[in-house]
């Protein structure tokens, strides 16, 4: 099929009546495993065929396709009209399937190449749609990202900038903040967040958001979660002297879960430090990219079996999300802030928040209210029964070498 999508390209390119405007597409289904593990391989085909199915409708006369590896697709598109042709194919994607009894949602990595009429060649034009979609999917999939010459250039400073991270890890750049997370039922301090700042010699300091997407699926993603769980542990023992037992959370990538080093080191933290490991708590980014939910699932248990306890961070805003609620072995669960940041104005929000808690109460988890702002928010999250609190109202992170001094100006009610 994909020898036959490069033959009729190479006859495209150098066709002498050729459209000025071309595509070549790359589109790979996120999470597909997931989907055959929760529905089965059958369901899983049958979605396939129907997307094909679907794809070969979205087609104009003169575009062609075909299916290349299990759920990875080639398209060839004539773009020359001015429609919002590339948002379109997202749509027609992620339009749900109907399974039976049971409907299904699918996103997708969409690369995209553009052919300029001078491009005579097959070869650098699926390349660089590969290479877009594996830009999208390193980045939690879900878009599209169009590559003309300018695209790879981005993709070349990409590389440079995961160097420059990883030589910065080495070079002790990086360093935890906290956040407390409070009490609201006395607003007493229940803990801290470690959030990961990198202190750049040239640009300052640099939030996480700027590159945990540049190191997302590579070693140094690992590398860096095992840096944030030896702080974490020299903190909390810190903390064991300041005489201040609460828990420490821990943000850790999807990925950090099931590498088999982290685990080793986790469990050799439980046996020399029993007591402290039970104050540390995980937070597991809420994804529908648990690719291998069984092997999470036994890795979760076994850092639970250590004393440790699980979040699951910014819940709801995933695809999954009541699915990994149900599926994966957790203490808490972490609202996410869009709920939060209007919850006084969308009622839709506030009753999403009432029904976490509720369901949350149900399933013996603990929740916390994320982001909070101002005091009408921390009072109506309060109303709404969540028990636990974090957001600039109360403290903005600060760096973990200020802890002491924090918890000095800070032993009453952190509730103004
Ligand atoms: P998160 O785990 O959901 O952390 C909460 C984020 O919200 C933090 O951003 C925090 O500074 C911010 N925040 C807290 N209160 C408020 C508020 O009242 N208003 C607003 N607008 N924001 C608030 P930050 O530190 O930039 O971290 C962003 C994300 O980066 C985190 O989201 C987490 O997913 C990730 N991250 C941070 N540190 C680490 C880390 O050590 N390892 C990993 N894997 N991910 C990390
Ligand atoms: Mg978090």
């Amino acid at each position: 099929m994909f020898g036959q999508f490069y033959t009729m390209l190479a006859d495209v390119l150098v066709a002498p009546k050729r459209t000025p405007a071309l595509a070549v597409c790359c589109i790979d289904i996120d999470n597909f495993s997931a989907l055959n593990s929760d529905f089965g391989m059958a369901m899983g085909d049958q979605v396939l065929h129907e997307l094909e199915a679907r794809l070969g409708r979205f087609l104009g006369p003169s575009d062609f396709m075909a299916r290349s590896a299990g759920d990875q697709f080639y398209l060839c598109l004539d773009v020359s009209d001015k429609k919002p042709i590339f948002r379109q194919l997202k749509e027609q994607i992620e339009i749900p399937f109907r399974l039976g009894e049971h409907i299904c949602s699918l996103t997708a990595s969409i690369g995209i190449a553009l052919v300029t009429s001078q491009q005579k060649s097959p070869d650098r034009a699926i390349r660089n749609a590969l290479h877009a979609c594996i830009t999208v999917k390193n980045n939690g999939g879900g878009r599209y990202e169009i590559f003309d010459d300018e695209g790879l250039l981005i993709q070349h400073n990409k590389s440079a900038l995961l160097r420059e991270i990883t030589a910065a890890l080495s070079d002790n750049q990086f360093q935890l903040f906290l956040q407390p997370k409070v009490n609201l039922a006395d607003g007493r301090l229940a803990g801290f967040e470690a959030l990961i700042r990198w202190y750049h010699p040239e640009r300052g300091i640099i939030s996480p958001l700027n590159f945990l997407p540049v190191i997302a699926h590579t070693d140094t993603e690992i590398l860096v979660g095992h840096f944030v769980l030896d702080q974490g542990i020299e903190l909390l023992k810190l903390l064991r002297t300041l005489d201040c037992n609460v828990s420490l959370s821990l943000n850790i990538s999807p990925r950090q879960i099931t590498d088999a080093l982290f685990r080793r080191q986790i469990e050799q933290y439980a046996t020399q430090y029993p007591q402290l490991i039970r104050q540390l708590c995980l937070e597991i980014l809420e994804s529908d990219s648990f690719d291998n939910l069984q092997l999470i699932q036994d890795y979760l248990r076994a850092y639970q079996a250590c004393g440790i306890s699980l979040s699951l961070d910014d819940f709801g805003t995933g695809f999954a999300s009541l699915n990994n609620l149900m599926k994966l072995p957790l203490n808490e669960v972490k609202i996410d802030r869009n709920f939060i940041q209007d919850i006084n104005t969308n009622s839709v929000h506030q009753i999403v928040v009432r029904h976490i808690v509720e369901l949350s109460a149900a399933l013996e988890l603990s929740t916390v209210a994320e982001g909070i702002e101002t005091a009408a928010e921390y009072m109506t999250v309060k109303k709404l029964g969540v028990q636990l609190a974090q957001g600039y109202y109360f403290e903005r992170p600060f760096p973990s070498s200020e802890l002491s001094t924090w918890l000095a100006e800070h032993s009453s009610s952190l509730i103004r």
